[in-house]
């Protein structure tokens, strides 16, 4: 008997006769074969989250069942991509239905025609296996593709080829016939084998002076963005997408607007990374479910990116997944639940919300590949808690699993302080772990100016209740010039623009040069007031408007800059 559709309630389908059927099982829905994934079975019925747009399905349409998990194409030709949440390129999708991405459309995500250049770096006679890097193609200028031997397969190499070939070609063979080429598939679900897990010791570099400085996330390390409705969350992932120092980036636009995905594609290609002029395009994948598109597709196109970002964590390199936003997926998760009549849990998300939400997040790591490189894949998620109430669900169940925390907050961006991440509600885990490699990268003192500069915003927001009260003026000498400095670190440090085209970047040796200039001339300050200057006269300070332009200084003259500035405070009284 052949399985059919017995009942369409919304993106859930439910189908009968499906005798066979595991959960999770890819099967083809209805006439015009839409993509499903069976999440619940019940003897021969099965419960099936549709992928793509069910309008129009009738009951009685045929179902079959592929018996095959969810599953991704690994291979050269992933960078530069644009893949909807089931790893269709866009491209193709639009040629063949225009701006309305037509259904049950079948597209390879790696093109079978283009032929890629492979240089072997396995022999013959070489014994191999899963994991392993038999070679490699040029991807795109700055990744080379490494060819990984698929998990699970070992052997002794009987030949390997050189030259053009396309994914699908063997371009190696094992002794007793197993053929290994440039592409292979990988259950989307399944997190993707290492020898081990490393602790996080390295910082990703982001060029975002409030993360980098104040709280910073280890290359492998989690990290939460939530905030209301115009807080920046978008921007700020894009500042990450852009400038953060990972080898590849993979962009999950997920449930959110579209036009912020077509500013991704507009802006990426112009850009160029900093350490190698190459333009940011050639390290990044963009995976886009926009709000227009499928619910269901939303969990599956954040799975599909960690696919992506631990494969090529695999070849070695530092990957780093930003998902915008994390929050849709769990809404997705909630409607796909309530139809299938779960007991609901918190605000109507289902009880499996925290596990499903950690371990996304726990396959974010710092490992020893099995072909003995030390790499990573980092996350970053956005949140958006509606009305910007930290102590809902998805917020909740974020902060238990991501061990950074960038508090965006609505007062700030309604000041235009941006980014608008709270310092006093932020908080990094990865801080101390992350002390000795700053120590030996970029100064000796990182960790106490950051504090030092930490204490002096910690003591303005004390002060600030009591200047509420009676008034700056009444606050003793030293307290007015710690206020003033405060002012200068929210400002002429905390706050970057991403649209300024030297701010939008700041190297992290120019961060702690800024900070470093800002608190030398506190400390001025205070020994002049201790001298006995007047306290109006150390408030103007003369050096108040070259301290505000520190950050615009580009990097040829920064240095200049700097040392005249700190010179200049020294001297300041002399
Ligand atoms: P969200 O995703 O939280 O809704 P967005 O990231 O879209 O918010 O940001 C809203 C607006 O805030 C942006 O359009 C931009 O004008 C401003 N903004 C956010 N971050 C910055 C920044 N670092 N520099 C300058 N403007 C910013
Ligand atoms: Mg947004």
């Amino acid at each position: 008997m052949t399985a059919k559709i017995s009942r369409i309630t919304g993106p859930l389908v439910e189908a009968r006769d499906m005798r066979g059927a595991k959960m999770y099982d890819v099967v083809m829905v209805g006439k015009e074969k839409l993509m499903g994934e069976i999440i619940r079975i019940d003897r021969d019925r099965c419960s099936i989250q549709v992928y793509e747009d069910t309008t129009g399905l009738t009951p009685g349409e045929p179902v079959i069942n592929t018996s095959k998990p969810l599953s991704v194409e690994l291979g050269p030709g992933i960078l530069t991509c644009i893949y909807d949440g089931i790893q269709r390129p866009l491209k193709d999708l639009w040629e063949q239905s225009g701006d309305f991405i037509g259904r049950g459309l079948a597209s390879h995500a790696l093109d079978r025609k283009k032929r890629w250049d492979f240089s072997p770096l396995a022999k013959k006679g070489d014994t191999v296996h899963g994991g392993q890097i038999i070679g490699s193609v040029a991807e795109t200028k700055i990744i080379e593709h490494k060819i990984l031997v698929p998990y699970g397969v070992s052997g002794k190499m009987a030949d390997i080829k050189e030259g053009s070939y396309t994914v699908e070609d063997a371009v190696g063979f094992l002794e007793g016939g197993t053929e290994l080429r440039l592409m292979h598939d990988w259950p989307v679900k399944k997190p993707r084998p290492y020898i081990r897990k490393l602790r996080p010791l390295e910082p990703l570099i982001t060029g975002q002076r409030a993360v980098d400085m104040f709280f910073p996330i280890a290359k492998g390390g989690t990290a939460a963005i939530p905030g209301p409705f115009g807080a920046g969350k978008t921007i700020l992932q894009h500042q990450l997408a852009k400038w953060s120092d990972a080898d590849v980036i993979i962009y999950v636009g997920c449930g959110e607007r579209g036009n912020e995905m077509t500013e991704v594609l507009d802006e990426f290609p112009g850009l160029s990374d900093p350490k190698t002029g190459n333009s940011l395009m050639e390290r990044t994948a963009l995976i886009a479910n926009t709000s227009n598109m499928p619910v269901a597709a939303r969990e599956a196109s954040v799975y599909t990116g960690i696919t992506l970002a631990e494969y090529y964590r695999d070849m070695g390199y530092n990957s780093a997944l930003m998902a915008d936003s994390t929050s849709r997926w769990a809404e997705a998760m909630r409607e796909i639940s309530a139809r299938l009549e779960e007991m609901p849990g918190e605000e109507g998300y289902p009880a499996y919300l925290g596990s499903r939400l950690a371990t996304f997040y726990e396959r974010a790591a710092k490992v020893e590949t099995l072909s003995k490189k030390t790499a990573s894949a980092s996350i970053i998620g956005a949140v958006s808690p509606p009305g910007g109430d930290l102590s809902e669900p998805v917020t909740q169940n974020t902060l238990r699993i991501a061990r950074v925390f960038w508090s965006l907050d609505a007062k700030l961006a309604d000041r235009r302080h941006f980014p608008s991440i709270n310092w006093l509600r932020s908080y990094s885990l990865y801080r101390d772990d992350l002390e000795s490699w700053t120590k030996d990268n970029i100064s000796v003192d990182m960790a106490e100016i950051r504090d030092e500069a930490m204490n002096i915003l910690q003591k303005e927001s004390e002060l600030l209740d009591i200047v509420q009260l009676v008034g700056a003026d009444a606050l003793p000498e030293n307290d007015r010039a710690l206020l003033e400095t405060a002012k200068m670190i929210r400002e002429d440090f905390l706050q970057q623009d991403a649209y300024h085209e030297v701010d939008t970047y700041c190297p992290p040796k120019k961060q702690h040069m800024m900070l470093k200039v800002i608190l030398a001339h506190h400390r001025a300050s205070i020994e002049a007031l201790e001298r006995g200057e007047e306290v109006e006269k150390v408030l103007d300070s003369p050096h108040m408007e070259a301290i505000s332009k520190m950050k615009y200084a580009s990097k040829d003259d920064f240095d200049k800059f700097a040392k005249k500035l700190t010179e200049d405070i020294k001297g300041w009284w002399g």
